[in-house]
């Protein structure tokens, strides 16, 4: 995918500069335009329009100037990580496909351990990439490359950084050439903190034991070479915020309205507002309420995985047609595009000057306060409807069953309510 973005790029006459990291993005005095980029080479780039691909939450804390935006983000909730073995095999093992996922048998714990612990389970789903089974060149001949990806939670702080995993970001480790029978012999306790090393080793045990109890495969001494990835090395290599392998989560209040929009706003200096030290939905309401408002910083744009529409290679894919009908659109630029669509379509990119662009920016273009309302309503509903749970599983007092409860129930509905 990248090679093909890459032509089509240079065919347009677009030039790549690798291995060159943005350490500031360039802004006017009163921040309201981008106006370039500074390198970590101290070079200066001038530039009219700038987009940033670099992870959100990290730019709004990196890149750009202390606001109320980058610290409400910050709080809002990430996506898992994961702990990704790279192996190098002496062998072939024709019992593994190109793609295999193995599910944990205690699947609801299994995910509360990612999601609400931060942890990696003790049984771990996980899932086996082996690319020379489609792709010779992934590994010698009669040989196969395999690529393991473990599921764990994201950093919790950056002090988790301390905990860099057994390998540092692009090094290598040889194979310890574990038995799992090793492993078959004991319960491993599930750590309780973001013990890394204890974690990695934990993760290696229990892929290595859980593929040889499920195929009769013993991989451990057919590895000759390996390294893996740990949450920090996401962190470090790729500047992925808590090392969030896709970046924001997809939960309720980081889709749709709620996900960071693709024009930069970056709202009032921290420390200012009212939810600044509030946690949890609270804040990520509040958060969302304020990005929705302030003023765009002119020429300066998002695209990939926590803006919009979302994570994924595919998601990011269609986010950049967005980010770059959003960019003709304020140009005052049809989109090449849009004819087309309008004729497959009949409604898309048919209105105004800048295609589809002009749509976005017509739903973009709201009331600020309606955002606002929704989520209050939704709170009225979500309070009404735990009520009506509550009571209506109780004794046979509930709201629902009150006209068949027998009348000495119904003081005991009344004071329940
Ligand atoms: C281990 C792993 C497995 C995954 N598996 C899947 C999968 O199976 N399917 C799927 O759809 N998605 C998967 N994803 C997620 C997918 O890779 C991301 O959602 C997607 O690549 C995000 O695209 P992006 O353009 O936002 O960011 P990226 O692809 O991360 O690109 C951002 C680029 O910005 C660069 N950058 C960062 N900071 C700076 C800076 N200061 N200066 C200059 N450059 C900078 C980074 O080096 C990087 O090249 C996986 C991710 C990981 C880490």
């Amino acid at each position: 995918i990248i090679e093909a973005l890459v032509n089509v790029g240079e065919r347009l006459g677009v030039s790549y500069r690798l291995s060159t990291p943005v350490a500031q993005i360039l802004l006017t005095r009163d921040s309201g335009r981008a106006t370039g980029v500074l390198l970590s080479s101290g070079e200066q780039l001038s530039a009219d329009i700038v987009v940033n691909n670099s992870d959100l939450v990290y730019a709004y804390n990196n890149l750009l100037p202390p606001s109320t935006t980058a610290t409400a983000l910050s709080k809002r909730p990430s996506s898992c990580s994961s702990i990704s073995f790279y192996w190098a095999l002496d062998t072939q093992v024709p019992a593994l496909s190109a793609h295999n996922i193995f599910l944990a048998d205690e699947y609801r714990e299994s995910f509360d351990n990612i999601f609400k612990k931060h942890l990696i389970p003790e049984q771990p789903s996980f899932y086996v990439n082996v690319p020379s089974r489609v792709d010779p060149t992934a590994a010698p001949e009669g040989k196969d490359a395999v690529v393991v990806l473990v599921p764990v939670g994201h950093l919790l702080e950056s002090g988790s950084d301390a905990h860099a995993g057994s390998n540092a970001p692009g090094s290598t480790s040889t194979s310890h050439n574990a038995s799992p029978a090793s492993a078959r012999d004991g319960k491993h306790a599930t750590p309780t903190t973001q013990d890394w090393p204890g974690m990695v080793a934990l993760a290696r045990r229990t892929v290595l034991s859980t593929i040889f109890a499920r195929t009769g495969v013993d991989l451990g001494p057919h590895i000759a070479h390996e390294s893996a990835n740990t949450p920090a090395t996401w962190k470090t290599l790729l500047n992925l915020d808590k090392g969030a392998i896709l970046g924001l989560s997809h939960s309720f209040f980081n889709v749709l309205c709620f996900r960071p929009p693709t024009r930069a706003r970056l709202g009032g200096r921290p420390g200012t507002g009212l939810f600044d030290e509030l946690g949890g939905a609270a804040s990520s309401i509040a958060a969302s309420i304020r990005l929705g408002g302030g003023d765009d910083v002119k020429g300066l744009y998002f695209v990939g995985a926590s803006t919009h529409p979302g994570t994924g290679v595919p998601i990011c894919l269609a986010g950049s047609k967005v980010t770059a009908a959003q960019i003709l659109a304020d140009l005052g630029m049809p989109a090449p595009w849009a004819a087309g669509e309008a004729a497959d379509h009949g409604v898309m990119g048919a209105r105004g000057k800048g295609g589809d662009g002009a749509e976005i920016d017509a739903k973009r273009a709201g009331p600020l306060l309606s955002r606002f309302h929704y989520a209050l309503l939704l709170l009225l509903l979500l309070v009404l409807l735990s009520l009506l749970v509550r009571t209506g599983t109780g004794t046979g007092t509930g709201l629902l069953r009150a006209p068949l409860a027998a009348p000495s129930s119904r003081p005991a509905l009344r004071a329940e309510l």
